[in-house]
């Protein structure tokens, strides 16, 4: 292993660490909350889990060395690259928790008080918080130099946000109706003046 190859997983495992501290007082909150209505099925824990393997098995395997086969060589061009996409997307993972506060779920939920957030980074996306996931799966691609552990994420966050998108905008349509449907003409879905 050489020590650019290091230094882009050591880089992933801060900004992934850090992304599960940006989470903890809004899990906290969540877990506090009642849950109004869920439609969280069989296909939602599905690809919850396949998150879990994008994310945290496929790296860990590529860090104990047992995918070496699908190694390759890290540039340092990479690496940078790499490193600017983790810190954005932590920054956007941040201010999408911060906006949502406590209408946040780690799955399709409507939580007692749910209120419909239109303003602070909502007001130009309204996934923001899978666009920093999207980044940090790039972001990985970039910093972990192995061709399954790369990658992993995009392909595994993919199936998610596929399964989800649809769903979850028809959960908030049908609880917030007009005023959600209305805030869907003024937004883009992950990049902004995009899509
Ligand atoms: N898709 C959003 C939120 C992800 S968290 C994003 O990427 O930023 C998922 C939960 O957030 C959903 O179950 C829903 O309950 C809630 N949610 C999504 N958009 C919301 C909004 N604009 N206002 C309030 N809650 C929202």
């Amino acid at each position: 292993m050489t020590s650019q190859l290091r230094i882009g997983n050591i880089i992933f495992v801060v900004g992934f660490v850090a992304s599960i501290v940006i989470r903890i007082p809004y899990d906290k909150v969540s877990q506090k909350t009642p849950i109004n209505e869920s439609r969280k099925d069989v296909l939602e824990k599905i690809v919850l889990s396949f998150m879990v393997v994008g994310l945290l098995i496929l790296p860990g395997l590529s860090f104990a060395g047992l995918l070496s086969f699908a190694g390759y060589r890290a540039t340092p061009g990479a690496c940078t690259v790499g490193t600017s996409l983790m810190a954005v997307s932590l920054w956007v993972f941040h201010r999408s928790h911060a906006d949502l506060g406590r209408n946040w779920s780690v799955s399709l939920e409507i939580r007692e008080g749910h209120s419909l957030v239109t303003g602070g980074i909502y007001r130009y996306l309204r996934h923001p918080m899978y666009t920093s996931i999207y980044l940090m799966a790039i972001a990985q691609a970039f910093l972990i130099s192995n061709w399954l552990a790369g990658p992993a994420a995009i392909i595994t966050f993919t199936l998610m946000f596929l399964s989800r998108l649809g769903r979850e905008e028809r959960m908030m349509l049908d609880r917030f109706g007009p005023a959600y449907e209305a805030y869907r003409r003024t937004t883009k879905r992950l990049v902004p003046w995009v899509w």
